[in-house]
Parts: C-alpha cells; structure tokens; sequence
C-alpha cells in the first residue's frame, strides 16, 4: 500500500504524521494509499518554507518565471496520461474524463505563461508638468488553495500557476480523498526548475484547513468545494483580514425549449448529467423542459441512458465509472427515496445497474426523477452524483425565474434554435456562467470561471483575468524627474491646476 505525505520546500516531507487518511479504489473499494495529514505545526512549517522562498522568488524576472512555465507546461503535458491514471484510480472516473481535466488544467498553465503580457501596467505621462502616474502589480506573498476531491488535478491547477507566475509562493491542501495527483504536479513544478518552497502541499481535512485560514503567514485562500466550507473558509479567512475567493456547490440548470433539435439537447443532457458520475460542479443536475417536451426528452434519455456503458474508469469502454466513496454513494442514492416519498417519479433506477466491474465498487447508474418541484429537497440540494431531476414549466420566463430563486448559480444553459430567446437568457438568467446549445459551459482559461449565489463567496471569480487580480495587488507611482523637481512649499492638496499656475 501507498504512504502518500507532504512535499514541502521541494521534497516529500514527513511530518509529525499523528494522525492519517484512507485512500480508496472507488472501482474495487480496495484500500490503496495511507495519507499523512497535516498537524498545525506541519502547516506552519509548509508557511515557513513559502515564506522564506518568496523575496527571491519575487524578484525573479518576468522572464524567468514565464520560462520555468513553459517548462511546467511541456512536462505537463508531456505526463497528462501518468496524472490521469492517478485520479482514475482514486477518483473513479474514466480515462477519457479524466484526460480532459488535466487538459483544461493545462491551459491555465498556458495561460500563465503570458505572464509578461498578463502584468503589464499602465502609465499616464504628464499627468502634470514632468509627472507621471504608473500602474503597477505586485505578488501579495503567500497564498494558499484548498481544493476538492472531484477535480484532484483541475482545480489545484486553476490556482497555483497563476498565483505563481505572479510572484506568489503557494500552499496547496488538496483534497483527502484522492491527494496523489497533487504530489506528481508537485513534482513537475520541481523539475520545471521551480525553486523548492515557492509551491507546497499539505494533505489534511479540517485541521490543516482551520491552520491555514488564521495562519498569519498567509495572506490569501482560494478555496473551491462544497458550499457549507466555503462559506466557513470566506467568513473565517476575511475575519483573519485574508483575501479570499470560495467557490461552493451547485444545482446547474439546463433549459430546453420545444424548438430544439430534441435529440441533441437529450444526448447533450446525458453527458452534462451523468459525465464523471455527476460528481462536477458544472453537471446539469436540473433539466427544465419548456412547454410540453419533457415526454420526448424522457424518452430519448432513456434509450441512450440504456446503452450507456458503467464501469470500471480504467476499461477504455467505460463511459461513467463508480462514485467516491461508498458514504457518498449511499448519500446520493438515498436521495432516490426521498424523491420518491416526495412524489417525483423514478424514470430511471440507478440501483438496478448491472455492475460491469468488481461488485466492492461504489457504483450507481444514471438515475432520472421526473415530475419534480421546486419544493422537493431532491431540488434544492445538491445531490451531487448521477441523479439528473427534470421539472416541467409552460415558458422561458418561468425557467428563468425559477433559476433566479435557486440558492446555487453557478451555471445554466439553454437550448433552443431562436437566437431572441436566447440573448433574453444570456442576459437575464442569474448565474455566473451560461451555455447557450452548450450543456458545461467552463470557460476557456483566458476567461475567468465563478458562479453567483451560493455558488461562490467574494468578490473575484477564479483563473483568466480575475486569477491575476486575485493574485496580485495593485500600486500607483506618482513621479516627477524633470527639472521642474523643485518643491514650492504649499500645503494645499497637490492638484495639477495649482502646480500649472505655479509654473
Ligand atoms: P468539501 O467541501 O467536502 O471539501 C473541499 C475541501 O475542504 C477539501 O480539501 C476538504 O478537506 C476540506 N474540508 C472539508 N470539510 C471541511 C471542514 N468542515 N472545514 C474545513 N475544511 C473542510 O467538497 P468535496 O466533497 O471535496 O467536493 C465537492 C463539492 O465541491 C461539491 O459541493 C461541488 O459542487 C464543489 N465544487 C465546486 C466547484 C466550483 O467551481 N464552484 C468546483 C468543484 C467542486
């Protein structure tokens, strides 16, 4: 079995190790790693470490750091089948699905290497006579992520090589319950040339994550997981007087209009909902049929759901491997019964899934509860597993407005081929990411990704532009080198006006 720990100031780091987690196969339940979690002292010395290479690693070229980038992006992906095999095993999804994660995890590492581009400032010359007024953005020290067991590569790489590139040294707590990803990523930032200290991980559950959000050595926490956390980490690291950006769970609603083609929207919303298992914060978990075409979107699912291949995520055939954790399994099956008890009807039973693979594995097929209501619980929580809920209303302003009273707005999408309809959509829905014939709509690494609501708490939203901004805080010089550098003793506010009739 595997003994997973910390990696810190470059290197694996064995702590004190008092306390450990279990790593499982979610595809056999089998044991497969011990991990070491972090006492407070280990998250204090992980804080040293990024402390202590932080001057240097600030005052690194632009140059520099762009390079060991590109560097950190060759290796990447150069590996991304060795990190995807990695959270297959731990996370249970399929190849192909974990593939894709750590290629939209690359192109943040893409994106950051533009890093030149990315902080260049602004100038206003002659602001008055001789001065001039400059922008500038600067590291803000150490920083620290905190991510989720459903993207054990993605998230973490949203993060650190932004926060990185800009001049930042960086602690990351992945999540428990799939961590090694994140120590062969910690690995390649080290072969990239990425001096030891500047990127660090600490494996933990709460303990190490309270260390972290009142740490002073910390100055800022990007967080991204369930919403109950995030609030906790948002209200406890701002209190701490951290910046702080956390991202918190989801009910994504897709929206589907009797003018679209039925069957793209059906297969689209197959893999919006059950892709991963439905363990993504970007699943659609709501379909909204509009105007009488729920009949026709239940059956088109449920003919591609029967075909639909459940299985271990290292059979290349597999199209939707097991969940997490068995808890987590029971957890969103149990949601099937409370569905039930609250009137929705069962379209499609996950549980009689013919299990393709070891029978200790948390499987659970694709479920469909038809006939729900906003006031059912199977609505407002986040079940978070292949459980896709369709409500039925007569118009796209009821859709809409249904969304607008969801606690969650992360995403939201719409199909339909009327471009008017649409805009409306795009323009009134109230969440912070929206799809339009596109079921997931993550944006590409130049924008930046963040839901509403309760789906995230602070003011940035993560990676793109805002994860520079986040990253980074901002300066203006006001300077004068011209011979008009005289001073004329006035204790007025300086104005340009005074200093002109001055002149
Ligand atoms: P989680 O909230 O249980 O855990 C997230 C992180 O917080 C982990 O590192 C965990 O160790 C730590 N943690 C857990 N409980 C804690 C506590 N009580 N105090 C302090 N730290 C704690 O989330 P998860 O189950 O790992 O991930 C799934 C959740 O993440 C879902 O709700 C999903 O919607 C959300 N998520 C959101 C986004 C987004 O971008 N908004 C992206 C991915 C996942």
């Amino acid at each position: 079995m595997d003994h997973i720990t910390h990696w810190i100031d470059g290197k694996p780091w064995v702590g004190d190790a008092e306390r450990h987690g279990r790593v499982f196969n979610p595809a056999t339940g089998e044991q497969t790693a011990e991990v070491d979690f972090a006492s407070e002292t280990v998250v204090d010395e992980a804080v040293a470490a990024a402390a202590a290479a932080y001057p240097s690693w600030r005052s690194t070229s632009l140059a520099k750091r762009a390079a060991a980038l590109f560097a950190l992006r060759e290796l990447l992906a150069s590996h991304v089948d060795d990190v995807a095999a990695l959270i297959t095993v731990e996370h249970g999804k399929v190849k192909s699905d974990a593939v894709g994660e750590v290629a939209r995890g690359l192109e943040v590492v893409e994106f950051a290497c533009g890093i030149t581009q990315l902080l260049k400032g602004e100038i206003t010359e002659n602001a008055s006579s001789g001065v001039s007024v400059r922008s500038l953005r600067q590291p803000i020290g150490v920083v620290a992520g905190i991510t989720p067991f459903n993207f054990p590569a993605m998230v973490p790489l949203w993060m650190f090589p932004i926060a990185i590139a800009c001049g930042n040294a960086f602690v990351l707590k992945p999540s428990e319950k799939d961590p090694s990803a994140s120590m062969l990523l910690a690995e390649l930032v080290a072969e990239a040339g990425i001096p030891g200290g500047v990127f660090n991980v600490v494996h933990g559950d709460k303990q190490a994550v309270d260390r972290i959000l009142t740490h002073r050595g910390i100055a800022g926490v990007s967080f991204v997981g369930s919403t109950a956390v995030a609030r906790h980490v948002y209200e406890t690291a701002a209190r701490e007087g951290k910046r702080v950006q956390a991202l918190g769970g989801a009910k994504n609603h897709m929206v589907v209009l009797p003018d679209a083609d039925m069957g793209d929207a059906a297969e689209a919303a197959v893999s919006a909902a059950y892709g991963s298992a439905g363990e993504r914060c970007m699943a659609a978990s709501v379909l909204v049929a509009v105007g009488g075409c729920g009949d026709e979107l239940v059956a088109r699912i449920k003919e591609r759901v029967a075909r639909l291949l459940v299985g271990p995520g290292s059979d290349d055939t597999s199209e939707m491997g097991p969940l997490v954790t068995k808890e987590h399994r029971d957890r969103v099956a149990s949601y099937l019964d409370i569905g039930a008890a609250e009137g929705a009807s069962l379209a499609i039973d996950g549980r009689e899934l013919e299990v393709r693979g070891d029978p200790g594995g948390y499987w659970l097929g694709p479920c469909l509860l038809d006939g729900v209501k906003p006031s059912m619980r199977v609505y407002a929580e986040e079940i978070f597993g292949p459980v896709l809920s369709l409500v039925r209303v007569d118009s796209v302003e009821a859709a809409i407005e249904l969304i607008a009273q969801n606690a969650y707005g992360n995403g939201a999408a719409i199909f339909t081929t009327d471009g008017a309809t649409a805009q409306r959509f795009e323009t009134e829905v109230d969440a912070g990411m929206v799809g339009v014939n596109i079921a997931i709509p993550v944006p590409i690494a130049n924008y930046s990704f963040g839901g509403w609501k309760g789906s995230l708490f602070g003011d940035l939203h993560i990676y793109g532009p805002d994860g520079v901004r986040f990253y980074t805080r901002g300066k203006a010089v006001t300077s004068r080198w011209s011979h008009i550098a005289r001073h004329h003793a006035s204790l007025a506010f300086p104005n340009a006006a005074a200093s002109e009739r001055r002149e």
